[in-house]
């Protein structure tokens, strides 16, 4: 394990700052369209699909400067792509397991964020058990046809294209009757009920329904009834996720709980003159720390040219549970003024005049982490993958199947 930054590296890092500074919205980017516009403007610097091979548009980057871009966007507070799921699960995907005619018809427009994409897999009885999925698709003729529903489809909304597991074979045991298709959301059939979050974000996922949804054959990628296979490609690449943007993110976090318990409170003491707040906060800037040693731990490896292992799932279960507990404590911090979120009466909002730069985003930020600990496996699943392949401990016994 290597865990310096070369000269070059660091060269590398300073042109991304300049770049993100000059270039960076200053505004929360409202519509689609202004969301293309960044998405254009980061591929044409060269920061969007990096990493994938030149023949495919990308450049090739090593992944410690694609680490340094993440980071750098983390830091300056910029927005990421608008293209998520086609930029970290599709693109990969397709360059592993697509036909050369699919990859010339779907990856330049996923780089360009001319055709976004969604990530149909979850369903109401198939979530951590994916393999019990249920929507299903028939043979006929040279199409597919497809009944069923989807469930917490993030961008769902706003997409244009999804990859879609559907079960082919409802007589294969469950993991072996499952394929990989690709469909256009604009077609007949297809109905996306968004669903408002706790956080109270209306236009984030959605459930889908299909009813009698025809899909050319030629949408298939792999084989018929290999999808289960080609679905874990898909997943290797979302739980490998972005660690480093995260440890920036978390750092920004515990700067600004930092800032805050040296502000008066609006009962004049502060926050960092208690004893045990400064040993909370000690704990969480050791923990930010030792995150970021497992995130170079994991970019090391990649840098070998090897797949990051299990460990991924320790980075996963750590950050995302951290992330709770660091916003957990600016609300214990703050105490009801935390409470307070945009749109609230102005003489109540503005009372607290030492937080008047937070109004209103506490509640989010404290309400948004618990959605980390559940998507791309939720951290009981990120547990048993470390007891059952890190420790080595007998594998679970699922309370169904146990002898009463
Ligand atoms: C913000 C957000 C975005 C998402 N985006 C997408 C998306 O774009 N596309 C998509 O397909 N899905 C998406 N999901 C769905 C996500 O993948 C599932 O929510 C997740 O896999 C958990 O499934 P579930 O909700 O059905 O919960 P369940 O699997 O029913 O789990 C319920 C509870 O039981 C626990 N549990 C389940 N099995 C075990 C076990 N074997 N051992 C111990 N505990 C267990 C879980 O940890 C959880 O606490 C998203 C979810 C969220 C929150």
């Amino acid at each position: 394990m290597d865990l310096r930054y070369t000269p070059e590296d660091e060269a590398f890092r300073e042109q991304v700052r300049s770049w993100l500074a000059a270039n960076a919205p200053r505004a929360p980017l409202r519509t689609t369209e202004e969301k293309r516009a960044w998405h254009r403007k980061l591929y044409e610097a060269g920061y969007i699909g990096m990493g994938w091979p030149k023949a495919y548009g990308g450049r090739e980057a090593r992944p410690i400067e694609q680490a340094i871009v993440i980071e750098e966007m983390a830091r300056a507070n910029a927005p990421g792509s608008i293209n998520w799921a086609g930029l970290g699960l599709v693109g990969p995907t397709l360059i592993h397991h697509g036909t050369d005619a699919q990859r010339e018809r779907y990856i330049r427009n996923i780089l360009l964020g001319d055709e976004i994409w969604c990530q149909l897999y979850s369903e109401p009885n198939a979530g951590s058990d994916l393999a019990a999925l249920q929507c299903r698709a028939d043979i006929d003729g040279d199409e597919f046809v497809v009944n069923g529903q989807k469930i917490w489809t993030s961008t769902a909304p706003d997409a244009d294209m999804g990859i879609l597991l559907v079960r082919t074979d409802r007589n294969a045991p469950k993991h072996q009757g499952i394929s990989y298709l690709m469909v256009d959301m604009h077609q007949p059939g297809i109905e996306v009920r968004p669903l408002r979050q706790i956080t109270g974000i209306q236009d984030e996922f959605a459930e889908v329904f299909f009813s009698n949804v025809r899909v050319p054959a030629d949408n298939l990628i792999g084989e018929l009834n290999t999808g289960w296979r080609i679905a874990q490609t898909t997943l290797s690449y979302e739980r490998g996720g972005d660690t480093m943007g995260i440890v920036a993110r978390l750092q920004q976090s515990v700067e600004r709980l930092l800032q805050i318990t040296a502000r008066p409170l609006p009962d004049g003491t502060r926050a960092i003159d208690d004893p045990l707040t400064r040993q909370k906060l000690g704990q969480i800037v050791a923990e930010v720390e030792v995150l970021r040693y497992a995130s170079l731990r994991i970019i090391s490896t990649l840098e070998k040219g090897n797949q990051p292992g299990p460990e991924s799932s320790i980075a996963k279960l750590h950050y995302s549970e951290m992330d709770k507990r660091v916003n957990a404590l600016i609300l214990d911090i703050l105490g009801p003024y935390g409470q307070i979120t945009a749109g609230a009466p102005a003489d109540l909002a503005h009372s607290p005049d030492s937080m008047d730069s937070d109004h209103g985003n506490w509640p989010y930020l404290f309400l948004h982490p618990f959605a980390e600990t559940i998507y791309a496996g939720s951290s009981e699943i990120q547990k048993n993958i470390i007891g059952e392949r890190v420790l080595g401990l007998p594998k679970e016994v699922r309370a169904d199947r146990m002898n009463r």
